[in-house]
């Protein structure tokens, strides 16, 4: 606050030092568990490693609803999904909510974005946007623009980053500071790899997750009904890249796209991918495997797309630190490189997200902002993405509508312990349909973490300090009642206090349930 009003008034007295530039790097879907800085098991990621060594890297970065286009509004809006209109990816964003970025723009900051979108209007609050329509492709991606659709010839992260230095390069208006979003697809499904990187992991073995082989006993229904096991709801071509074997094989769901997803590739794009799968599919194809050991199989095959997809992620974030480093700007640009939401990584057997389970619901959320963040620190504190639109306002010194509700992380990237930070975070999901995951909503601590699928009235309750992996409902048990009846009166309240319609209408006393 201290900053924003200091700022505020040098701004009135026309003695404002440079406000700092912003670089917002977004991906989507990438775990923290797929990132260097946060202990990877499984990958490296040298730029995001740099960035983290000289920023600051938060350890309980949470999505408020694990889902793509709910998550960007709730960026863009600081309101929860219950408010900003965007529930699940078919919702659409209420345009009459302020969006940092239009407080920005409005406040005399350069704006663009490029790369994913994903919401259903066209973008509000930027001087300049190329955006990918829905979910975009991995080759020769379409970009919409305000003068129409183009196809762009390229992989999409390179073409995302190569459009993102144009700008700066070219269209920047230099008499401003900007805020540039840049929006990776990548490492989104189908985990279509780059040109760069069609073969690495070849002949390695990546590690499994121990809950890979997961029964879901004890947890909910909701663990057991959902249709996103690796084992059982991957499908061959699109996920796998397993052409069928007869071309005249009736496809089904998502590999009816892949022929003409594959039909986006130039001819020596196709010829790079059939070299690094053909062998592949062929050794496949000649092991046959079964049971667990196809489910292995399936594991290694998607585990390393996704990682060869970060890699590329990691490249073009390398792209631009250098490109800041060369422009003399990286003093004075505050770089975020944070994802949507997480990802299961086999964890549980799964993949996808939704889930308010550990992997989904925490992202990679790293910050550089040189001469205010301590180089290589890290903070524990929770935070959400809610909290995005109103740091980046307190930042540039535009104070925050009073409606959104997160708070500023200014204090927190200052090394700071700020008074009365929240011990609780809520989180809500809606989305019904694809992958079959149940309603829920639910409330995490610093150690334990309480979920509700309405629909099945089921409750389920984790001790992440003594069972990290989630896997022991402690929900119903007696020795738990008191935590269980804790935890109850904090979503009650958190319901209310961020004004989930549902709890104002039943005036939601639950303590009395
Ligand atoms: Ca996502």
């Amino acid at each position: 606050m201290l900053l924003m009003t200091s700022l505020s008034c040098a701004l009135l007295m026309g003695s404002v030092p440079d406000r700092p530039n912003i670089l917002f790097i977004y991906s989507d879907d990438h775990s923290a568990a797929a990132v260097g800085a946060y202990g990877s098991q499984i990958n490296e990621t040298p730029h995001l490693d740099r960035l983290a060594s000289e920023g600051i890297v938060f350890d309980n970065a949470f999505c408020t609803n694990g889902i793509c286009a709910p998550a960007r509004a709730v960026v863009l809006t600081g309101l929860h999904s219950h408010l900003n209109g965007v529930r699940d990816n078919g919702g659409r964003l209420d345009q009459t909510k302020p969006t940092f970025p239009r407080l920005l723009n409005e406040a005399g900051y350069n704006t663009a974005i490029i790369g994913k979108w994903h919401l259903k209007d066209d973008p509000v609050g930027f001087d300049h946007w190329e955006v990918l329509p829905g979910q975009g492709h991995y080759y020769a991606p379409d970009f919409l623009t305000p003068e129409g659709k183009v196809r762009e010839a390229g992989y999409v992260t390179d073409l995302t980053v190569d459009k993102s230095i144009a700008w700066l390069d070219e269209d920047w208006d230099r008499e401003k500071p900007f805020l540039l979003m840049c929006q990776n697809k990548a490492p989104h499904r189908g985990w279509m790899p780059g040109p760069d990187h069609l073969t690495k992991y070849d002949g390695e073995e990546i590690a499994e997750p121990s809950t890979l082989f997961d029964d879901w006993t004890g947890r909910s229904e909701a663990a057991s009904q959902q249709e996103m096991t690796i084992d059982r709801h991957m499908y061959e071509y699109y996920d796998l890249k397993v052409p069928p074997l007869d071309e005249d094989q009736q496809l089904q769901g998502p590999d009816r796209w892949m022929d003409n997803i594959l039909g986006r590739m130039s001819p020596e794009q196709r010829a790079a991918w059939d070299a690094a799968y053909g062998p592949r599919n062929q050794a496949y194809r000649d092991s046959d495997p079964k049971g667990d050991d196809l489910h292995r199989w399936k594991y290694q095959r998607y585990i390393k797309d996704y990682l060869r997809c970060i890699a590329s992620v990691d490249d073009n974030v390398g792209r631009l630190l250098q490109w800041l480093d060369e422009n003399d700007l990286a003093e004075n640009t505050i770089v975020v490189y944070t994802s949507d939401q997480g990802f299961f990584l086999g964890e549980h057997g799964w993949y996808d997200k939704r889930f308010m389970y550990e992997p989904s619901l925490r992202s990679p959320f790293i910050v550089r902002w040189p001469g205010m963040v301590k180089p290589g620190s890290r903070d524990d504190h929770l935070v959400q993405n809610l909290d995005v639109a109103q740091t980046f306002l307190d930042i540039a010194g535009v104070p925050a509508p009073a409606a959104m509700q997160g708070r500023s992380m200014v204090p927190l990237l200052k090394g700071e312990d700020p008074e009365g930070w929240r011990d609780a975070i809520y989180y809500e999901y809606f989305e019904k349909g694809i992958h079959a995951v149940q309603p829920h909503y639910g409330v995490r601590t610093d150690r334990y973490k309480l979920m509700y699928f309405p629909e099945l009235d089921a409750w389920e309750l984790y001790d992440l300090k003594t069972d990290p992996d989630e896997v022991d409902n402690l929900a119903g048990l007696s020795d738990y009642e008191p935590v269980q009846a804790r935890l109850r009166e904090e979503l009650d309240r958190l319901r209310l206090h961020y004004l989930v319609p549902e709890a104002l209408a039943s005036g939601e006393d639950q303590s009395s349930r």
